[in-house]
């Protein structure tokens, strides 16, 4: 019988950390809580910085403002207990040359330090603010890297190899784990030790040709090494990520994620799709329906569209228009192609002021062609949604507008050719899109609008298997908006001028961050609060409505609504009104405490004025701290207009994540690539992704996509979660 026991005495990337040397249940348990189950899973686990332990700085040669590592031996600590808290202060030293350690609240390390102890320090040095040491780190990371009170132990011949790995030459930095009780000292070894009991072989499934093309090295050396950096590496190139081997593991990642879009991609296409037939009979419809000329960015665009659409494949497109851009008509000319062709199409929007808004306009734009629309919500009486289904299941109707949830739930089409996603800010919906089509029915084209501009690298990631359109130019006849900066306590002339734009025609939204005062009582001005206070005592004499998100859907539509027709001149309101809401009379937006918004939101609620031909303006009113980084956001909006330069600036100060509002936007949860730091190396995995699936160079085997495609089932799936993947 074959032992049960790990036999070869090797580890490979599916063992379990368990099994690692000096891990055991205990700790493995622990290192779950951060994910980390599988040697991959740890050999994943990187450092976060690096230290040169090989030329410690000289205590001497410090500056004050610098960050530095330090070795020096320490001489003297204690616990001082001053009013506000327990600050524990530690000289240390080398030579004649002092500097002072403080950690504030730090009782737990009364015990820690001994004189004589040799220590690694690492933090920001200042001048000292008191005592006779010229200098002082506060808080610094630290190591205790000898003692010679323990020093019997150090005989000891392990002790001694590990010693090796602490100075001497450049350390990799752990974050710490298990409630501090995994040490950056115990990650170094443990993962030390499992580096030379690694596999040697380990399953490399990236074509030959593209690892030297990229020049990446294996796949061993650069575990290695990103760990355990050899002493000739540069410094600022670790902390960057800019080594041979974090350019491999990273590039790996990338290139896999987009193996598997481009994979999706082509899946999409290959599928029998509606080719719609483009006649002069079908050309009238749609430049028919136009009530202006469309912009030279709007006729370039509705031309990718159409050529997508004449081909025998779906179309998978994603349209972007900054905010004002006019995506509407080109939706609306794509709607008329597909029902000429005697197909539905199906418009879904976010939310319900949107598709009822949306289907005022196709009402509008489209009445004249005569076709059947319908609009389907979920707070219409069941009956008429009964009528409403059975038309659209009769094939009467044959353009469909609702919110996405209702569309997708509960209809169902007789002939569905086009699918139109309006996703303003609510990004990710195309992953979890299901189309509605019947069985044995031709793929319906799908065409994906966003109002929010996505920087290039996002896009990439979040959309890399649809197609881009980008509508960059604004209908003609707009007048750029006047934004300023208003401190509050200029209220009262922010409200003197609204009434006077009021006088003059204009409309204006007053908006807020929440809607009731909360756990921030005192700070913030609520909705309904400054809703009262506006009505009753700041401008009596307008026309005052409310809109906020607790409201019914009923109310929310007639607030909405009355705003539209001119019944309300003042329309308070949360964000909710931030989504598409076209007003064309409004040209005032107020956003209060504008400090608390993300730039990305301001840049979606200023776009909702600014659409007639008369002078907009938004006034940006803020509290009394507005910290360095809300003033950044506010600089930005009053410098520029130009949603693409707003987008990257709010991705920089925000990251991926919070970029898209939502963690599970469809962002995947890389492991070492960094979206803002790793452009470069993304459009480089993307190209050598499609290289490789286009099969066309002899160095491409079909064996090589076999094993490229199963590793990414095996490897990467799960995490980006690319469905799938056939
Ligand atoms: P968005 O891209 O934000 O959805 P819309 O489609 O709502 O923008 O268009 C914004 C406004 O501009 C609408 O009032 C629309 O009628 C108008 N518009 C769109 N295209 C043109 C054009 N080519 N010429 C003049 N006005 C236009
Ligand atoms: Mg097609």
């Amino acid at each position: 019988m074959r032992p049960l026991v790990y036999h070869r005495n090797v580890l490979d990337l599916a063992t379990s950390v368990q099994y690692v040397k000096g891990i055991g249940p205990r700790y493995a348990a622990m290192l779950q809580e951060k994910g980390i189950s599988t040697v991959e899973d740890l050999l994943y686990y990187l450092p976060f910085r690096y230290e040169d332990r090989m030329n410690p700085r000289g205590i001497a040669e410090l500056r004050p403002g610098e960050m530095a590592s330090v070795i020096a031996e320490v001489r003297g600590s204690g616990l001082l207990r001053t009013r506000r808290m327990p600050i524990f202060e530690m000289t240390v030293g080398q030579g004649g040359n002092t500097l002072k350690c403080i950690w504030f609240n730090a009782t737990y390390l009364q015990d820690k330090f001994r004189a004589g102890q040799l220590v690694a320090l690492y933090g920001k040095v200042e001048s000292s603010t008191r005592g006779h040491d010229r200098l002082q780190i506060l808080q610094p990371q630290f190591e205790i890297l000898h003692d010679p009170a323990q020093a019997g132990a150090e005989a000891n011949e392990e002790e001694g190899k590990w010693q090796t790995l602490e100075t001497g030459r450049i350390v990799p930095i752990y974050e710490a784990a298990g409630k501090g009780r995994l040490t950056p000292r115990w990650f170094r070894r443990i993962i030390h030790g499992m580096l030379e009991r690694l596999d040697p072989d380990l399953p490399d499934a990236i074509p030959p040709v593209v690892r030297a093309q990229m020049g990446l090295i294996d796949r061993r050396s650069a575990f290695w090494q990103a760990h355990w950096p050899e002493t000739g590496e540069s410094l600022a190139d670790l902390q960057a990520a800019r080594t041979p081997a974090h350019f491999t593991l990273i590039f790996e990642e990338l290139f896999f994620l987009e193996l598997g879009l481009e994979l999706k991609r082509r899946r999409a296409r290959a599928q029998d799709g509606v080719s719609f037939l483009i006649n002069d009979q079908v050309r009238a419809a749609v430049k028919r329906i136009l009530p202006f000329h469309p912009t030279q960015a709007q006729k370039r665009v509705l031309k990718e569209i159409v050529d997508d659409m004449r081909q025998g494949r779906p179309m998978r497109r994603l349209l972007q228009g900054d905010v004002g851009s006019g995506k509407t008509i080109v939706a609306f000319q794509a709607a008329v192609i597909a029902i000429e062709n005697g197909y539905q199409v199906a418009l879904m929007a976010p939310t319900e002021i949107l598709a009822t808004q949306h289907y005022l306009s196709a009402r509008r734009i489209l009445e004249q062609a005569g076709y059947g629309i319908v609009l389907l919500t979920g707070s219409q009486e069941s009956l008429h949604k009964k009528d409403v289904r059975r038309h659209i299941a009769q094939g009467s109707a044959q353009l469909v507008i609702g919110t996405h949830a209702l569309i997708q739930d509960s209809v169902e089409f007789d002939k569905l050719g086009l699918v139109i996603v309006d996703e303003q800010h609510r990004f990710g919906v195309m992953q979890r899109f299901r189309l509605m089509k019947k069985t044995g029915a031709a793929e319906p084209d799908v065409l994906v609008m966003t109002a929010t501009p996505i920087p290039r690298t996002l896009a990439l990631t979040v959309y890399g298997d649809l197609d881009t359109s980008l509508l960059d130019e604004l209908p003609p006849g707009r007048t750029p908006i006047k934004t300023r900066q208003v401190s509050d306590d200029m209220a009262h002339s922010v409200w003197e001028f609204v009434r006077r734009q009021v006088k003059a025609g204009r409309q204006a939204y007053v908006v807020y961050p929440v809607i009731e005062e909360g756990a921030m009582a005192g700070e913030l001005k609520a909705a309904i609060k400054m809703y009262d206070e506006l009505r009753n005592h700041a401008l009596p004499e307008l026309r005052v409505g409310l809109l906020h998100g607790r409201m019914s859907p009923e109310e929310k539509d007639a607030a909405m609504a009355s705003f539209q027709r001119g019944a309300i001149d003042v329309l308070v309101s949360t964000t909710v009104v931030e989504v598409g809401v076209d007003v064309p009379h409004a040209s005032v937006m107020v956003i209060e405490h504008a400090e608390r918004f993300g730039l990305s939101q301001l840049h979606q609620l200023r776009g909702r004025i600014g659409r007639g031909a008369a002078q907009s303006y938004c006034v940006l009113m803020t509290g009394a701290r507005v910290s360095p980084e809300a003033q950044q956001r506010l600089d930005a909006m009053v410098r520029t207009q130009n949603g693409f330069e707003i987008a990257e600036m709010d991705l920089q100060q925000r990251g991926p994540g919070e970029f898209f509002g939502t963690r599970q936007a469809g962002m995947p949860d890389f492991r070492v690539a960094n979206l803002l730091r790793d452009r470069d190396i993304l459009e480089l995995a993307r190209k050598q992704a499609r290289f490789v699936l286009e099969g066309s160079n002899e160095h491409i085997t079909q064996q090589h996509i076999a094993n490229a495609v199963m590793h990414l089932r095996t490897h990467w799936n799960r995490r980006y979660g690319l469905v799938e993947v056939g």
